[in-house]
């Protein structure tokens, strides 16, 4: 199988030295490996995409040096594609409809003292009350049912793994994620499934992204599993801390490429600076 990693970027802002970091390490690591890359716009949330982000995502990539196939798989072209995963799992009665808003679902986990709120569990509602809110029209998500995906895998959901290259094999434990959203109320599609069914669609034998996404992981195995798609291995490679020493983000307004390039940063230097 020929070596194909992937960069699969949101168009939700301008890409900065992280995303860029990102991006070679994938390109890179295609080259050396003699195999393909390929770049992949994942722009299902349609109300934080924007066309300039995604224009300048192409030249921002091409002004660093990098090179990949097209034409490029864009999500929101392929919806059906997630719909047809959606119907799969809901044919076997793992998926359910959750109606709750989102501050529902905050009261449902409450608060734990410290750290982070555990992750949702849910289930289906009795059908009297499902049809009920559907007949009135109430907006629900799709969520993947845990109990149901574990009770159907048996003892193969204790075998769940995954490989960090040039490691061994570790278990992937979806718990953590809890009943994780398969199609927003307002999109109906979301991150998780998008991102397994183009995986597998685009033939990725190596998912190459930052340490930020490894808890997203065993998450993606099990759709792969329940989904009969093929296990890629996976490299999760170090975030780039800005002057403060916190990761870069799009949100925190870190300097995006445009600006460095604005103040006379080369490409030559920005991919002589973004080393492993
Ligand atoms: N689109 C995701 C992001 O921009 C990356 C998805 C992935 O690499 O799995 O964070």
């Amino acid at each position: 199988m020929t070596f194909t990693t992937r960069f699969a970027p949101s168009p939700t802002g301008y890409l900065h030295r992280g995303n860029a970091f990102s991006a070679l390490t994938a390109f890179r690591a295609a080259h050396a490996a003699g195999g393909r890359f390929i770049l992949r716009i994942e722009d299902i949330d349609a109300t934080r995409c924007r066309p300039q982000y995604e224009a300048a995502i192409y030249e921002d990539l091409a002004w660093l040096g990098l090179t990949w196939e097209t034409p490029v798989r864009r999500q929101s072209e392929h919806l059906a594609d997630y719909h047809l995963a959606l119907a799969r799992l809901r044919e076997r009665g793992l998926a359910y409809r959750c109606f709750r808003t989102r501050r529902e679902i905050l009261e449902a986990i409450g608060q734990a003292p410290h750290g982070l709120p555990p992750p949702f569990r849910g289930a289906p509602l009795a059908p009297g009350e499902e049809q009920t809110r559907l007949a009135a029209g109430e907006a629900f998500a799709w969520r993947l049912h845990l109990d149901a995906a574990r009770a159907e895998l048996g003892p193969a959901w204790d075998r769940l793994s995954f490989v960090e290259e040039g490691e061994e094999a570790q278990r992937a434990d979806p718990l953590p994620a809890g009943d994780i959203v398969l199609a927003r109320k307002d999109i109906g599609v979301a991150y998780h499934l998008a991102v397994v069914v183009d995986d597998a669609l685009q033939g990725i034998t190596h998912v190459i992204r930052g340490e930020d996404l490894r808890e997203a992981t065993p998450i993606q195995r099990l759709l792969q599993t329940l989904l009969d798609l093929p296990a890629p291995t996976y490299r999760h490679h170090r975030l780039l801390a800005g002057p403060d020493g916190r990761r870069l983000a799009k949100r925190d307004k870190a300097e995006t490429l445009r600006e460095l390039r604005a103040r006379g940063v080369s490409a030559e230097a920005l991919r002589l600076e973004l080393t492993v």
